[in-house]
């Protein structure tokens, strides 16, 4: 028998921190790896943050914060989901946590019961599935296809609800697929939800800034779901802040005042100085992040226009976020030498072994006809990367 839990011998490693790590320990044996299995702007943090956090040592913000996060970094939190969001969250309906990743499992551990269902559209990000097997809530997940952009429907929504029914979980703009819901399309969704009053929506949306399609949308905007939605948000993606682990969430008073009680036994709360730095940045007009997105926009042309030309590969055109999310199921059968591809985690591995290029199965995101590429990193790794699959795949007969 296992000394182990069975909570933790259930849970599944994060296939993207995986990935990551196995291109790492070939990194250190020397191997020129292209690591683009990672979603994480290869930016620097802009400096302003950086100063901020300097500041914050030497004025001694050394000491443990409010378990829900400095009052002043949730009220400007609550000045930000006003300017950019047309959100109304008070202070109090906001937790400020140890990156989105834990704003997530916040909400998860605080609303899921044994049993009851999470819907899941797919593609969906690797860690909601897991986090909800740790609440102990079954997974329910929606299949979508590259031709409608990766978009779960109305129809299928209310098709997927049962008694049973507790939350559902996305991502706009989607991680891995780039899809960005317009206003509309949310409002359909939230008009399902709406006549489920015990379903919740955890609406999680850390890729805001980087939209190539014009404003982000919230579904909570919409004031008859407003009180069912949860907002996640974060400032790894928009301010390449992905180590300082800052993450938010905007709720119904209720779930916040969970939220905060879980992470006072879990954390305690965020890192005094990540907190001062990310208060510079909530502050900051988002105008300071567009830089990058336009250079996200350029890269994603860039690869897109280089990975059609691999034959028998099928993209869509990512709005947002950092990723192309590519149909590769016609390389299913063919070999190369030892390597047989027989799903995206043979290829993704063939790929890694013998392309020295590090991309994430779709399988890891529910689509195993698909594999995830990054393209959050510069123009001439991009243009290897790509050079490599491409020779790696036609070798593929
Ligand atoms: N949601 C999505 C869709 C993500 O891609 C990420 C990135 N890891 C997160 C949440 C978590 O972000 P973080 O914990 O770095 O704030
Ligand atoms: N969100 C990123 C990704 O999907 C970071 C890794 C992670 O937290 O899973 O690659």
């Amino acid at each position: 028998m296992s000394k182990l839990s069975s909570r933790i011998t259930n849970l599944s490693e994060s296939q993207t921190l995986a990935m990551t790590k196995k291109s790492r320990e070939l990194q250190a044996q020397g191997r020129d790896i292209i690591n683009l299995s990672i979603g994480e702007p290869d930016f620097d943090t802009p400096l302003f943050v950086k100063e901020a956090a300097k500041l914050a040592i030497d004025n001694n913000y050394t000491h443990y914060t409010p378990v829900a996060g400095y009052l002043d970094l949730r009220k400007a939190i609550s000045t930000k989901f006003k300017r950019d969001n047309n959100l109304n969250y008070t202070p109090e309906q906001i937790i400020v946590s140890t990156g989105a990743k834990q704003s997530i499992a916040n909400a998860v551990l605080s609303l899921i019961n044994p049993g009851e269902e999470v819907i899941v559209p797919i593609p969906y990000w690797v860690s909601y599935i897991e986090t909800i097997k740790l609440a102990e809530g079954v997974p329910v997940t929606l299949s979508t296809t590259i031709d409608s952009n990766f978009k779960i429907t109305p129809e299928q929504l209310k098709k997927a609800i049962t008694p049973k029914t507790k939350m559902i979980i996305f991502s706009t703009p989607c991680n891995p697929s780039g899809s960005v819901y317009s206003k509309a399309e949310l409002k359909a969704l939230a008009e399902v939800v709406i006549q489920f009053p015990d379903v919740y929506i955890l609406s999680d949306e850390i890729y805001e800034y980087i939209n190539f399609v014009g404003k982000h949308e919230s579904i909570a905007q919409f004031d008859f779901i407003y009180d069912r939605v949860i907002t996640v948000n974060g400032m790894s993606k928009g301010f390449a802040m992905t180590g300082w682990r800052i993450g938010y969430l905007g709720a119904p008073k209720w779930i916040s005042d969970a939220c905060d009680k879980m992470q006072g036994q879990f954390t305690s709360g965020a890192s005094s100085i990540a907190q001062m730095a990310a208060l510079e940045a909530v502050k900051a007009n988002p105008e300071v992040t567009f830089g990058m997105r336009d250079a996200f926009r350029k890269r994603r042309d860039l690869v897109l226009g280089l990975l059609n030309e691999i034959p028998g590969i099928k993209t869509n055109v990512p709005e947002g976020a950092f990723y192309i999310f590519f149909d590769i199921s016609s390389y299913f059968g063919k070999s190369f030498e030892n390597y047989t591809i027989k799903n995206s985690s043979d290829l993704s591995m063939y790929l890694l072994e013998s392309g020295n290029v590090a991309l994430v199965s779709g399988d890891a995101f529910g689509d195993d006809n698909c594999i995830r590429f990054s393209y959050a990193t510069s123009e001439d790794k991009l243009i290897e990367a790509v050079k490599r699959v491409k020779e790696a795949m036609v070798k593929l007969k």
